[in-house]
């Protein structure tokens, strides 16, 4: 009987456990994704899920995943939401869970008891799970896009330390370090026939180049230029240049950069993804290190990917509260703006258009919308002006960025946006920064503000 390995965060087939997993229990393998009807799905915010630029990074990836499969004598389904959804076996007709709705349809057409996926743990995943669980089908599944093996820690995930310096001096102490990657399957089994779901599944089909946004000439991350598409191929591609050179030698005295492909290693697009696990990452760090010696600033990649690492174990234990307002903490955020005020409607847009009238903010929004990626650097300046200056509820933030960023990871941006609004767990209670001072401080001949046409 045929099984379907359904992929979701996880667009590789490199280190991918429990696609070989799959491989090796099943004769007969369907590989899927779910068509995007997540870009037709608007928050309360009023924007997209996924904006043009995030929806055209992942079809990158999806693209290269489908060559990749094919090399290997498989190929690659799409789950048609729309023509699914007409006569879904379930009643449910929720748009967040239509895809899994269409999912599950085609699980049953196809006599297909067994899914295999990656786990992922933010609340909207977890229902997705249950809901395949609750129309009887198997799923197994495996949390294979960390960097740590939970079952490596020394705590258990309810235990997981708050504060990130404790989190990381537990792991450091315990000497736990990432396992090493796997290699890609060599060949994968057999594709069943979909004749009996032929109207909710299709060949995937690329999109072609015309559905890419322009490129923006000034991009930190020009993803519509080879090497840096989303595929696998990319993301390796990319890995060996930057292990391969000595940029992360210098790693830590040019991460607070914001102008050009090299300040930082440039990883999370991929990581967000899933065409390259932290595992590879790991992996190319230490070879690197054998190659060009240890440092501070190597040691702090390995810091940084820890930070990654972390919000993915808050994410698995706090969930849905790190959805509401007040996150983590015990009193409400100092600021309380409600949006269907005008005003503050106003405020936000502003904010989305790089209209503030604050040059240095302005420039940053700028570049996102231009490009679907922001330096780390300026994500904390225009985060902490829309918490602590425009007076906004941070979830408009988070939700704008969900929609905008190439590399938008729900644990790291629920994570980080809730740290600088003072809701998470920053042990200082949230931080104001002073965007004059910053700009001194990171653009002192105001070369980036010239840049995006803001100074
Ligand atoms: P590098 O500086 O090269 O870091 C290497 C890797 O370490 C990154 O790829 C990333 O995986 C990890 N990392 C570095 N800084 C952080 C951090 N603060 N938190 C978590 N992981 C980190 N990162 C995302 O991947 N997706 C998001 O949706 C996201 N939203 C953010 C929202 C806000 C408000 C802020 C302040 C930060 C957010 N970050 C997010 C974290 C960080 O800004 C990006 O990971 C980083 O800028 C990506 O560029 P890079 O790969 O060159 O990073």
């Amino acid at each position: 009987m045929a099984a379907m390995y359904w992929f979701r965060r996880d667009l590789r087939l490199h280190d991918n456990p429990c696609l070989l997993k799959a491989c090796q229990e099943n004769d007969v393998l369907l590989p899927v994704v779910i068509e995007d009807w997540h870009s037709n799905s608007t928050t309360r915010w009023g924007y997209t899920r996924k904006g043009t630029h995030r929806l055209a990074f992942e079809t990158q990836a999806i693209e290269g995943l489908d060559r990749s499969l094919k090399v290997r004598g498989s190929g690659l389904y799409q789950v048609a939401v729309s023509n699914a959804l007409s006569d879904a076996v379930s009643d449910l007709h929720d748009p967040i869970t239509a895809g899994v709705d269409a999912l599950i349809d085609v699980a049953k057409r196809m006599g297909i008891t067994r899914i295999y996926c990656e786990a992922l743990f933010a609340p909207h995943e977890q229902r997705e799970d249950a809901q395949i669980k609750k129309a009887g089908i198997t799923l197994v599944k495996i949390d294979q896009s960390a960097l740590l093996r939970t079952s490596d820690l020394p705590f258990a995930i309810e235990k997981t330390p708050s504060i990130f310096t404790d989190f990381r001096k537990v792991v450091e102490a315990a000497d736990v370090v990432p396992r090493a990657p796997l290699a890609a399957p060599t060949s994968l089994p057999t594709l069943p026939s979909i004749e009996a779901a032929l109207s909710a599944l299709r060949l995937y089909k690329s999109r072609g180049e015309e559905a890419l946004p322009k490129l923006d000439e000034r991009s930190a991350f020009p993803y519509q230029c080879t090497p840096w598409t989303g595929s696998q191929a990319h993301a390796l591609e990319h890995l060996a240049r930057y292990f391969g050179s000595d940029l992360p030698q210098t790693y830590k005295g040019t991460r607070n950069g914001m102008m050009g492909t090299d300040y930082s290693t440039k990883l999370s697009p991929w990581l967000a993804v899933g065409s390259i696990s932290p595992r590879q990452i790991y992996a190319a760090l230490v070879d690197h290190e054998q190659r060009f010696g240890t440092n501070d600033d190597t040691y702090w990649i390995w810091f940084e990917l820890l930070w990654r690492e972390h919000f993915r174990l808050l994410m698995q234990r706090y969930g849905s509260r790190l959805f509401v307002r007040n996150g983590l903490a015990k009193q409400p955020p100092l600021v309380n703006p409600n949006l269907t005020d005008k005003k503050a409607q106003a405020r936000l847009e502003h904010w989305i258009a790089g209209k503030t009238g604050q040059p240095f903010i302005d420039a940053g929004m700028r570049e996102l919308a231009a490009t679907g990626y922001l330096s780390n650097r300026m994500r904390q300046n225009v985060a902490s002006y829309l918490v602590n200056d425009l007076e906004l509820d941070w979830r408009a933030g988070a939700a704008w960025f969900e929609h905008a960023l190439i590399d938008f990871d729900v644990s790291s941006n629920q994570g980080n946006w809730a740290y600088i609004a003072g809701v998470g767990t920053d042990p200082r209670g949230g931080r104001r920064f002073n965007p004059a001072k910053q700009a001194r401080d990171y653009d002192p001949e105001n070369t980036y503000q010239k840049y995006w046409g803001t100074a």
